[in-house]
């Protein structure tokens, strides 16, 4: 049975179709609601108001408080126009007061006959002092007595943008909301009673229509019940990924348990609790018939090189082969330095495969790793390149997994039949974005560090400090301390980036003449930005200017100093990451973190979290509530979805449950075939989520 379509049935058709197909809408407001992520009737659907106008109906206005948005019977008394052109006033009564309704560019005969002489007329708009008395200036509102049901208690606001007005939303609004259909119910019952949630379309109606201002807020049913649609809808996409990625391998890889004795017997220091954690749970998926897709997120310094390594120690001693693949190659060189250090009591070979390899060097290690010589291969992207043949590939380690393409990945995969795959990440993310970005891979996270570990110490200083800075500096590179200096972020300029800290050089370099210092920039072929780094790590230079491209994950124990200029224009996140490339040995180590200029309150108050926690997941969880989900995780690209109507925020407790009853509904009906499994699909294509329907077997 053919049971993946996934092109979206006709009956989607209407939802859909472009706006343009709206009565009213022509090719320039097209262009402005685009603006506004607009392009089909659907997505007009989930533009949801941002709070709204309430507007009281009153009978007198006695008891006001002024301004405020009142609907009002009123009399006509008379017109006043004072100079021409000119304002013109409108007199008029309620019960025994006085209102002025204020016209500016309107002509007297459209005035007489909305408003006649000696009628009565409702209106509504926003009541203000003037003078002595109170006016209205431009009602929003004017019908006739018995049309005054016509104008809303309450109005909600939407999102606006230059050419598209209140007014003309609502209008085709209006029609949007008539094209929205019923659908069978896709979220588990359980959960809609839980939380009292309406049917889809009821909650479109509902969350367009409010009553009051709390009827368009994040936590108002109908609203949650649509975030909810989404989130499920991503959820279910990401589970579909993870059940087609871990279909049956049919290897269980279990070790002996003998290097891994070796190791543990040879380590001078036991491993943390959630390292031990970490290690089981990573053996558990290895023991599985299933394919391994598991996330390590640990803060810098957690440890995950180590849980790594006793990983792949656990497939060499099943027979198998495990390859590491690092992001560059300083860092796949520092793995090796660090990986044939702790097996030097074992006995494994470990190799490290690097791009410069060549002639019989590079013959003598393919060799190796075709006839299973090689245990352990590390190195960059030339892991996977079409020369290399493995002799039994069954795992593949892949650190700070996201400078990978997902391409990358796949390739390395290839390589083995079916390996599982580990992924390293060193930023620690709050646990709503780890379930929606990496929503697809298990999760094993390191929370504690080594203890032992001393904190850096981190100061905040203004750029007006800097001479102090300085003097501060040079006792350090007197001490013979090594110092990293970053300089500040430009805006999408990598040349005016570089510009600033080829200055920053200059200058630095006059204050120490004697000192040797070293500049690295995204501009440099990255052969040279080796060969300074390279320098850096030996000692030979005291002090590396840079811009942001410092490695993540470098390892150079014997810095100890970090300088961030321009801090404020940093995320916390990669702030902390910067500071994480210092405090890893044993000296005591500094960070300084410069601002420049004035800082407003909120700025200060983000360096301050800095300075005050080590802790990166409440680092993270700050910069997430301060700058939002895309400056967090510092990805741009596409792939990250938008949510339209989900806040990661305030729902964030809608997506844990998403999360399980996804893995749960596809554990019972993987196919998606079920009554519930049909609806759901439904909902994927509404949320034009239907690609992940081809990951649905066939058959
Ligand atoms: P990261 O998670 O940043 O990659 P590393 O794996 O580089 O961290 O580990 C940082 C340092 O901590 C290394 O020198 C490592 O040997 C050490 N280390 C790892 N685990 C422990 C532990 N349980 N106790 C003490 N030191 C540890
Ligand atoms: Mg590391």
């Amino acid at each position: 049975m053919e049971t993946s379509g996934t092109s979206r049935p006709e009956r989607f058709f209407p939802l859909f179709s472009s706006i343009s197909n709206l009565s009213g809408v022509g090719p320039r407001a097209t262009l402005a609601l685009k603006k506004l992520g607009v392009e089909r009737v659907r997505d007009l659907l989930f533009l949801l108001p941002v709070g709204g106008i309430k507007r009281r109906k009153v009978f007198d206005l006695v008891s006001i408080s002024l301004p405020e948005i009142i609907t009002v019977e009123i009399l006509v008394k008379s017109y006043q126009q004072t100079k021409k052109p000119g304002p013109i006033r409108v007199l008029t009564s309620i019960r025994k007061s006085d209102l002025d309704l204020v016209f500016f560019n309107a002509r007297l005969d459209w005035i007489k006959t909305v408003l006649p002489k000696n009628e009565k007329r409702v209106i509504s708009g926003k009541i203000e002092n003037f003078q002595s008395g109170m006016q209205m200036v431009h009602p929003d509102y004017i019908v006739s007595s018995s049309e005054s049901s016509t104008i809303p208690d309450f109005e909600p606001n939407y999102p606006l943008t230059k050419g598209v007005s209140k007014k003309f939303l609502i209008k085709i609004m209006l029609q949007a909301i008539d094209k929205s259909i019923s659908f069978p119910e896709w979220i588990n019952e359980s959960i809609v009673q839980k939380f009292q949630w309406p049917r889809f379309k009821t909650s479109i109606l509902m969350v367009h229509n409010p009553k009051c201002i709390k009827e368009t807020l994040f936590d108002y049913p109908a609203r949650e019940r649509l975030a909810f649609d989404e989130l499920f809808a991503h959820q279910m996409s990401l589970a579909l990924a993870r059940l087609h990625f871990r279909r049956i391998r049919g290897v269980s890889i279990l070790g002996s348990g003998v290097l891994t004795k070796k190791l543990y017997d040879s380590l001078p220091f036991s491993l943390t609790a959630s390292q031990e954690k970490a290690v089981n749970e990573i053996r558990q998926d290895l023991s599985s018939e299933l394919r391994m897709n598991r996330l390590l997120q640990g803060d810098v310094g957690s440890g995950k090189t180590i849980v790594a390594f006793i990983s792949m120690l656990t497939v060499v001693e099943f027979g198998a082969q495990a390859a590491l693949l690092a992001p560059t190659e300083i860092l796949a060189k520092q793995h090796y330095k660090v990986i044939s250090e702790l097996s030097e009591k074992i006995n494994i070979n470990v190799i490290l495969l690097s791009g410069r390899d060549s002639g019989l060097k590079k013959r003598s290690k393919l060799a190796q790793i075709q006839d299973g010589l090689a245990q352990i291969i590390i190195g960059t992207h030339a892991l996977f390149q079409e020369n290399v043949i493995y002799k039994k590939l069954a795992f593949a380690v892949i650190d700070e997994q996201h400078r990978f393409g997902v391409h990358q990945r796949l390739n390395l995969a290839r390589k083995g039949i079916n390996v599982d795959v580990l992924s390293m990440s060193a930023t620690p993310i709050p646990r709503s974005l780890s379930l929606t970005f990496y929503g697809d891979m298990d999760m094993s996270i390191l929370d504690e560090k080594p203890k032992d570990r001393k904190p850096v110490k981190t100061a905040v200083m203004p750029a007006s400090k800097l001479e102090l800075i300085f003097d501060r500096l040079e006792m350090s590179l007197d001490d013979d301390r090594r110092v990293f200096w970053v300089c500040p972020l430009i805006d999408e300029s990598e040349v005016l980036q570089v510009t600033s800290a080829e200055l920053r050089l200059e200058i630095i370099e006059k204050r120490f003449p004697q000192k040797k210092i070293g500049l690295v920039h995204g501009q440099m072929s990255s052969n040279d930005r080796d060969k300074v780094m390279r320098k850096f790590i030996k000692g030979e230079i005291n002090l590396l200017v840079s811009t942001t491209v410092i490695e993540v994950g470098l390892d150079v124990p014997a810095a100890s100093i970090m300088i961030v200029e321009g801090a404020e224009r940093f995320g916390l996140a990669q702030l902390h990451q910067l500071r994480g490339r210092v405090g890893r040995g044993s000296e005591q180590s500094s960070c300084i973190l410069i601002y420049s200029g004035r800082l407003g309150k909120n700025s200060k108050a983000r360096l301050e979290i800095l300075r005050d926690t080590d802790d990166g997941f409440k680092i993270a969880e700050a910069d997430l509530r301060i700058r939002g989900a895309g400056d967090v995780l510092g990805i741009q690209q596409s792939g990250v979805p938008k949510f339209m109507v989900a806040d990661l925020q305030s729902h964030s407790h809608l997506l844990e449950i998403a999360r399980k009853d996804s893995q749960l509904l596809l554990a019972s009906d993987p196919g998606l075939t079920t009554p519930r499994g049909v609806a759901v699909r439904d909902l994927l294509y509404l949320m034009d989520l239907q690609s992940s329907l081809a990951f649905i077997q066939v058959g």
